[in-house]
């Protein structure tokens, strides 16, 4: 019978692996676990809670490390105001003494749940747990959140608390990997996840570990885990590892991976984490149905947003919001846009064991690209009809390590992310990531957190915000003797995606007496801002004075690059507004110097 397995035993568990220092240990605490104390019925009520990040049974909580400590704070009934409210809510600062456990929510939530909690444990069953994470990830709104919270508080002790946490944050930190979690319950269960993305059913069919399961193939429907790329060094490097190979050079878009699944009028989005996204529907789906020309199909490719009053593809980070433009009819210059590269199943059979080469073939056969709105990337042909004049083609075959330089320069020059190169004889491998597809990428620095910056400069949108700023020139400040304002600031980004509609309202309304017109080549730019000439840069207005200015907050793709364009000896690529920060005045924006020494202190990726 299924329920019978306590949580407690699940606790000892991890309490087990997270102390173990060998993977073998851990791995045999876990084989005894299943063996001994977890019912065979239990299995699977087990193993989504440790491996909750692959469990798609349930839905999403809704719960980050904020709500959660909102929600927290209501449930055990504390003033917000409180030391230990505070604390929960400033977790990333530590928990009682600063500094300890800084960062890490769940064990600052265990600092203040063992003042509130038992020790004894409720002696709650692996059952009743997912039966009350399944009432918290259906529950509509943060009072029955909390409800659910406080029951979980009422049944359990600080230390099996401390777990729950970080299965709703869907990281338990025991330093086993999921392969080691995989391959010990059963030898053949990485290779049925891969293929279905299907924790439940891996578990109920793989119950004995001594019969072995017969490999199984792809289906139209579930989401397949997707073939990955391996990072290398430089393009020396990539040639001697496709040695002999025929080798097809491709640009790396920066969207999001999505397999399309066609099954007659059902089509399905699976991203990388094989979650459905429906709201792609909306402007791609009859598009699918009429230009994908069979009906059951995966296609495999990459989400992006098309801007066709720029005549390329919008930086990373749109797609939801144009999805939602989509689905309110609402005009746009910019629309999605689905570049497949490769197709895995055709008609009635997989085609994943076929080569990339006989399934290049098969993706022009079966898709009618439709410009900006569909697009294949095969070499020589699909999209490369279609790149603007003077840049670079999407999609080429290599013929010597020559080849493959100049096509990620002109990647380089274009601001792409990176190439992929490919076997042209290689077969789709679901989750596999060895040396079948290899990226190279431009050395980026890791910028670290977020970064307050001063808005300089303004640029007039275009469509629904013509005749508007849109987007923000921001700067860095020159560092200043102590206790002094800074004087100048230095050109650093361009930035404008990250905030509504409302929220850059209200800043442009706010700044809009301090524009003044750039007039350049004209006129100087205002005295107190160090800018290059370079013509991308120049906003179409200055702020007249800083100190009337805003701070923002931004972050980028954790990624900074040499900057040619701005002042600032770096720049960050793909920026995004995290928030406006009224609480800031002008003059704590950061300085050049502290940021130069955060791009040093890290490390290249
Ligand atoms: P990264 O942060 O570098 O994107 P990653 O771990 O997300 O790394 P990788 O497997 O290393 O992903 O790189 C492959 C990813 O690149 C794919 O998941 C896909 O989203 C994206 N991609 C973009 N263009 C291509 C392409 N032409 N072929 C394959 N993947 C591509």
């Amino acid at each position: 019978m299924s329920g019978e397995t306590k949580f407690s035993v699940l606790c000892s568990l991890f309490n087990w692996i997270q102390r173990s220092k060998s993977s073998a240990k851990k791995r045999s605490k876990f084989r005894k676990f299943l063996d001994n104390f977890c019912k065979p019925t239990d299995y699977f009520g087990a193993i989504r809670l440790i491996l909750p990040s692959l469990d798609r049974e349930r839905g999403s909580y809704g719960l980050k490390e904020s709500v959660l400590a909102t929600c927290l704070i209501d449930a055990l009934g504390m003033s917000r105001e409180s030391d230990d409210a505070l604390r929960l809510i400033n977790w990333r600062k530590g928990g009682a003494k600063t500094g300890v456990n800084a960062g890490n929510f769940s064990l600052v939530a265990t600092e203040v749940l063992q003042l509130r909690q038992g020790m004894t444990s409720g002696g709650l069953t692996i059952k009743e747990l997912n039966d009350l994470l399944d009432r918290l990830a259906s529950s509509e709104n943060r009072v029955e959140k909390t409800s659910v919270l406080s029951d979980l508080i009422r049944k359990t002790n600080a230390q099996e608390m401390k777990w729950i946490i970080m299965i709703i944050l869907k990281d338990l930190k025991l330093g086993i990997s999921e392969k080691s979690i995989f391959h010990e319950f059963h030898p053949d269960a990485e290779d049925l996840f891969n293929v279905t993305c299907d924790l439940k059913l891996v578990c109920e069919k793989l119950r004995n570990r001594s019969q072995r399961h017969k490999r199984q193939d792809i289906e139209v429907g579930k989401p397949v885990r997707p073939q990955l790329a391996l990072r290398v060094g430089n393009a020396a490097a990539a040639w001697k590892r496709l040695h002999g190979k025929e080798v097809v050079v491709e640009c790396k878009f920066d969207g999001d991976r999505i397999q399309i699944h066609k099954n007659g009028v059902e089509i399905h989005f699976f991203s990388r984490n094989f979650i459905d996204h429906p709201e792609y529907g909306h402007a791609m789906s009859s598009i699918i149905i009429q230009n994908i020309l069979v009906d059951r199909c995966i296609l495999d490719g990459e989400m992006l947003v098309w801007d066709a009053s720029l005549n390329r593809f919008a930086e990373f980070g749109s797609n939801q919001e144009i999805a939602k433009a989509a689905k309110e009819g609402l005009d746009s210059d910019r629309q999605l846009c689905y570049v497949a590269f490769d197709i895995l199943y055709f008609g009635d059979t997989s085609v994943i064991h076929q080569s990339l080469k006989e399934r290049h073939e098969l993706l022009q056969k079966v898709v009618k690209p439709l410009k900006g709105c569909l697009e294949i990337l095969v070499p020589n042909g699909g999209l490369n009809a279609h790149r603007p004049s003077g840049e670079p083609c999407w999609s080429l075959m290599a013929y010597n390590v020559d080849d493959i330089e100049r096509f990620f320069k002109e990647t380089i020059e274009n601001r792409d992310e990176g190439i992929v190169l490919k076997d042209l004889g290689s077969k789709w491998e679901p989750g596999d990531r060895s040396a079948k597809w290899l990226k190279l990428k431009p050395e980026y620095i890791r910028a670290g957190s977020d970064l307050d910056v001063l808005i300089i400069g303004g640029y007039y949108g275009s469509g629904r915000r013509g005749g508007e700023v849109a987007q923000f020139l921001v700067g860095l400040a020159e560092l200043s003797a102590p206790n002094t304002f800074p004087r100048r600031f230095i050109s650093f980004c361009r930035v404008g995606t990250g905030l509504s509609d409302e929220e850059l309202d209200a800043v442009v309304t706010k700044l809009k007496p301090y524009f003044r017109k750039n007039e350049y080549p004209k006129k100087a730019p205002p005295s107190f801002y160090q800018v290059t000439n370079n013509s991308k840069e120049r906003p179409d207005v200055w702020i007249d004075s800083p100190e009337k200015s805003i701070i923002l907050s931004i972050t980028s793709d954790i990624r900074t690059i040499r900057s040619e364009v701005f002042a600032a000896p770096y720049s960050l690529r793909f920026p995004r507004i995290d928030r406006v920060r009224d609480d800031k005045p002008w003059h704590e924006c950061l300085d050049v110097q502290s940021f130069v020494e955060l791009v040093h202190s890290s490390n290249g990726t």
